[in-house]
C-alpha cells in the first residue's frame, strides 16, 4: 500500500495545488496610478477632459476674420515657443502672428503647411503633449530650425534631433535621482522609472542610480498638480503632461492629475484619458540628458503622445542625438531594437510575474509529493 493510498485527502491536496500552480495564477490587470493620492484635497483639480478640446472649435477659421477663442489659441502657440514673448494682450483676430505660427508648427509636424486652421492641424494641436516648447527664443529645434529641411517631401532620412542651445549636457557619467517625498511614490511607479533610464543606459555610457535623498540627487522626479512654483503650471487631465529642464539642472515634473498607467496594456485601457507613464518618462528623461524635440514622429523625442499609446522604444534619430553628448555604451550592440524589445508589450511585467508564481507553486507542490512519500 502506498502513501497515497493510506492518505488519500494528502494525494488530492497536491494534485489541487499541483493544478493551482498551473492554471489559477494570480494575475495583473491594467491599473490606474492616481499620483494626486498624497496631493492635500484642495488643491486638486476637478478638470475630466483635455483643456485643448475646445480648439476644435475653431476648425476652418480663416485669416483676416475674427472668432472666439483665437486669442487662448495664440496663447497656447506662445507657450509652446510659436509666437514670439514680445507679444501679448491677443485679440481673437485670424492676424499674421497665428498665420504664421500655423505654418511653423505644421512646418514641425510634417502637417501640410496651409497656414490654416484646418481640421488635420486642429486634431494635432490638441493632442497631449510635453510642456517643453518646441522653439526657444525664436530658434526651433524641429523641422523649422533645421537648414536641411526636408518636411515637404516628408523624406524622413536626415537626422531630426536637437539639443539645447550652447548644447549643455551632463559632465560625469553616474547619475544619480530621487523621488519627491511628499508623493510616497510605491516600488511598482518607481520601477517605470528605472526601465525608463535603462533604455537610455543602454545606448550611451551614463549610469542612473536610485538615491533617497532629492536634495542630494541629481536628477529630482516629482508629481505636481497645477500651479507648483516654476512659472509652468499642470492644466489637470490631458492637455500637457510632464516637463523637465536641461542639464545640469535634473529637474523632472509630471503632472499630478494625469491618470497615469504604470502597469499592463494602456492601449487597451477602459479610460480615454490614460497615459502611459514609460512612455512619458522616456521622453523627459531625453531632455534630461540634453535633448530637445525632434520632427521625427517615430522618435521619443517628438512633442506629442496620444492617450492609450505606448511608445518606449528609442528610435534612431534619438539614438544618433544622445550619442553625439555621450557617445556610445561600449556594450550597445547598434541595435535600436534588440536590447529592449523584450520591455516593449505592456503585458510582459505580467506574464513575469505569473512566471515566478507558477516557479513557486511547482516547488510548493514538489515539497508536498516529498512529504508523501
Ligand atoms: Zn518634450
Ligand atoms: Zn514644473
Amino acid at each position: 500500500m502506498t502513501r497515497s493510498q493510506q492518505y488519500p485527502h494528502l494525494f488530492m491536496i497536491t494534485i489541487i495545488l499541483i493544478l493551482l500552480s498551473i492554471n489559477s495564477v494570480p494575475s495583473i490587470s491594467a491599473h490606474f496610478f492616481h499620483s494626486n493620492v498624497s496631493i492635500p484635497e484642495d488643491l486638486l483639480k476637478n478638470a475630466t477632459s483635455n483643456p485643448w478640446s475646445f480648439f476644435h472649435q475653431l476648425s476652418g477659421c480663416h485669416a483676416g476674420e475674427k472668432y472666439d477663442g483665437l486669442a487662448k489659441l495664440k496663447s497656447y502657440f506662445q507657450y509652446f515657443g510659436y509666437i514670439p514673448n514680445s507679444l501679448s494682450n491677443f485679440t481673437d483676430d485670424f492676424d499674421d502672428s497665428l498665420e504664421s505660427a500655423l505654418r511653423t508648427y505644421q512646418q514641425n509636424f510634417n502637417l501640410n503647411i496651409t497656414g490654416q486652421l484646418d481640421d488635420q492641424t486642429v486634431n494635432h494641436i490638441v493632442r497631449p503633449r510635453c510642456g517643453n516648447p518646441d522653439i526657444v527664443n525664436g530658434s526651433s529645434s524641429m523641422n523649422s530650425g533645421k537648414t536641411h529641411n526636408t518636411s515637404s517631401s516628408h523624406v524622413h532620412t536626415v537626422s531630426h534631433y536637437s539639443f539645447f542651445t550652447g548644447m549643455p549636457r551632463w559632465r560625469k557619467q553616474a547619475l544619480t535621482y530621487a523621488f519627491l517625498p511628499g508623493n510616497q511614490l510605491t516600488d511598482e511607479v518607481k520601477t517605470v522609472f528605472s526601465r525608463a533610464f535603462d533604455r537610455w543606459s543602454t545606448v550611451i555610457p551614463l549610469t542612473f542610480t536610485q538615491a533617497d535623498s532629492i536634495n542630494a540627487a541629481d536628477i529630482g522626479i516629482g508629481f505636481y498638480s497645477g500651479d507648483h512654483g516654476d512659472g509652468e503650471p499642470f492644466d489637470g487631465v490631458l492637455g500637457t503632461l510632464a516637463h523637465s529642464f536641461s542639464p545640469p539642472s535634473g529637474q523632472f515634473h509630471l503632472d499630478g492629475d494625469e491618470n497615469w498607467v504604470v502597469t499592463g496594456d494602456v492601449r487597451t485601457s477602459s479610460l480615454t484619458t490614460a497615459v502611459d507613464l514609460e512612455s512619458v518618462a522616456v521622453h523627459e528623461i531625453g531632455h534630461l540628458l540634453g535633448l530637445g524635440h525632434s520632427s521625427v514622429e517615430e522618435s521619443i523625442m517628438y512633442p506629442t503622445i496620444s492617450s492609450r499609446t505606448k511608445k518606449v522604444e528609442l528610435a534612431d534619430d534619438d539614438i544618433q542625438g544622445i550619442q553625439v553628448l555621450y557617445g556610445s555604451n561600449p556594450n550597445y550592440n547598434g541595435s535600436s531594437t534588440t536590447s529592449v524589445q523584450e520591455k516593449e508589450t505592456g503585458s510582459s511585467g505580467a506574464h513575469r510575474l505569473r512566471s515566478r508564481w507558477d516557479l513557486i507553486g511547482l516547488i510548493m507542490a514538489f515539497g508536498f509529493v516529498l512529504l508523501l512519500l
